[in-house]
């Protein structure tokens, strides 16, 4: 069976990291964050953490070069045969482009553009909480009921440094800039669906499921 590509699209704090989490449980899909290896370099003080964490801690994007030169790492080991979920890569046209390349002829086979207004982000961001272990997200809940502890994993449960409000803001502006781009480009391979993610998130991920159903997924 050829190789299955998917690109998730969305601002930051449209869910993206959740749904992913759920479709690849529900689609035996490999999860592709390129913010997850970051910071997961970050956290083990390796030279890559240490050359981008403040990049991160800005909430500016790294360098095209060093992402794509981490996606075509990681579709290189062997879990990532059957394809997998791209989930906040590609960021930019050049990306995209790369991503391309590092795909050859199996290439793009769906994307989905998990919509959220900013109004929402800001409303979300503020709340979010993730597990520095296991990458469990605690988001749209009363932060006041969030113990430190995972509930999933017992890992640390914090705040991501770019949840601050100035990097939330740079990062809004900078998905407009750099982003938004790509959503002309792939609905002019028609390779675009748009799921609204300001739905209870049970409700987006049966409408993910649908749209994966629907394209061939099982
Ligand atoms: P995310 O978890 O996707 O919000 O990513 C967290 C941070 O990692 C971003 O704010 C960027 O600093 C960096 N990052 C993740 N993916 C990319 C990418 N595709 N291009 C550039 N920087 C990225």
């Amino acid at each position: 069976m050829a190789p299955l590509n998917l690109v998730l699209l969305g601002k930051q704090g449209a869910g993206k990291g959740t749904q992913s989490q759920r479709l690849c449980a529900t689609f035996g899909l490999v999860h592709i964050s390129t913010g997850d290896i970051l910071r997961a370099a970050v956290a083990a003080g390796s030279a890559l953490g240490r050359e981008v964490a403040a990049v991160l801690d800005a909430g500016a994007l790294v360098s095209d070069d060093l992402v794509n030169e981490l996606v075509r790492e990681r579709f290189a080991q062997p879990d990532a045969v059957h394809g997998g979920l791209l989930d906040g890569f590609p960021r930019t046209i050049p990306q995209a482009r790369a991503l391309d390349e590092i795909l050859g002829e199996n290439g793009v086979s769906l994307v989905i553009n998990l919509e959220l207004p900013d109004e929402r982000v800001l409303e979300r961001l503020p709340s979010r909480r993730v597990c520095q272990e296991c990458g469990t997200i605690y988001s749209d809940v009363d932060i006041s009921a969030v113990s430190g502890t995972c509930e999933v994993c017992g890992g640390d449960v914090i705040q991501r440094s770019d949840d601050q409000p100035e990097a939330i803001t740079r990062r809004l502006e900078m998905f407009r800039r750099d982003t938004v781009p790509l959503i002309d480009f792939y609905r002019d391979r028609s390779l675009l669906v748009t799921v609204d993610g300001d739905a209870p998130p049970d409700d987006v991920t049966a409408a993910l499921e649908s749209v994966g159903r629907n394209r061939g997924l099982a």
